[in-house]
């Protein structure tokens, strides 16, 4: 049967390939994001190329509007295979002075969405379903003033293996943690000659990243032929989080 995929922040970057990839692959593809017009564009081409989707406008950080999507989606096509909980964003951290409301914001969209989704679809997951949730190689490493998105993204990758424990026998629960996804990559096939050299060579694989390079390891998660795997991440950033330098190295000098 086309398996059911409910993906977050699915109208543009990294969930967009993912959406795509999901509908190239036969299944019905149930998104939600709050940029409508993105979120109506995408839906029209997956219709378009013959494949079933949903697009559900709407700000993920509120709880109406998850219950109102989950159960949309639970009327329109019964159960869930793949639950992908990609959608974040950042609202700076304690060098610019992020408020305490923008702060529990990104909570919001980054750790409880994710639970609440997970929560929803408890009694409507299909047999070897699986959730994968989208963190980032910044959930272990930081650059200043980034709390707001790294305290969620520390917070969806204990959730992770939380899920996995709980959802025990249902669901495999896993993670994919992105370094740097150029998202233009989704528009123009040419998005390499945009990077310096620098930009390119301080990964060891010697580019940046592609949504595609995430879509690909969201598929190989959620394959069940791969159903061994639960409560694990997969970083997936072109080796950067295993490149040690000291002052010194690579022509960095430390400066601080
Ligand atoms: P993006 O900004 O290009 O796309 C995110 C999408 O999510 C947008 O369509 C946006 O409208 C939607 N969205 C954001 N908040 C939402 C909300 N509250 N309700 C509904 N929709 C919402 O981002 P991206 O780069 O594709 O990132 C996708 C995921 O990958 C995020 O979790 C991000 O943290 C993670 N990530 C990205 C990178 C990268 O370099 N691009 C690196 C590490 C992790």
């Amino acid at each position: 049967k086309n398996k059911v995929c409910v993906v977050t922040g699915g109208a543009n970057g990294i969930g967009l390939c993912i959406v795509n990839e999901f509908a190239a692959r036969g299944s019905r593809v149930a998104f939600i994001d709050m940029d409508r017009a993105a979120g109506e564009r995408a839906v029209k081409i997956i219709k378009e190329k013959g494949a079933q989707g949903l697009f559900f406008y709407g700000d993920i950080a509120e709880k109406e509007v998850i219950e109102s999507f989950a159960d949309r989606v639970i009327k329109t096509y019964g159960e869930v295979d793949f639950l992908i909980n990609n959608a974040c964003l950042s609202r700076r951290g304690i060098i610019t002075g992020c408020k305490c409301d923008d702060f529990n914001y990104v909570l919001r969209v980054g750790i409880t969405a994710p639970y609440m989704l997970s929560k929803l679809f408890l009694n409507h997951f299909a047999p070897k379903a699986a959730i994968v949730n989208i963190s980032s190689t910044r959930a272990a490493m930081s650059q200043p003033d980034t709390e707001s998105y790294t305290a969620a993204k520390g917070g969806i990758s204990a959730l992770t293996h939380a899920l996995a424990v709980s959802l025990a026998g249902k669901v495999r629960v896993n993670s994919v943690s992105p370094g740097w996804i150029d998202v233009s990559a989704n528009l123009s096939d040419d998005y390499e000659s945009r990077h310096s050299t620098a930009d390119k060579n301080q990964h060891p694989v010697h580019r940046v990243g592609r949504p595609i390079d995430i879509a690909r390891t969201v598929m190989f998660l959620c394959d069940e032929d791969n159903g061994f795997i639960s409560g694990e991440n997969i970083t997936v950033d072109g080796g950067m989080t295993r490149q040690m330098i000291y002052s010194g190295d690579c022509g960095w000098i430390y400066s601080g």
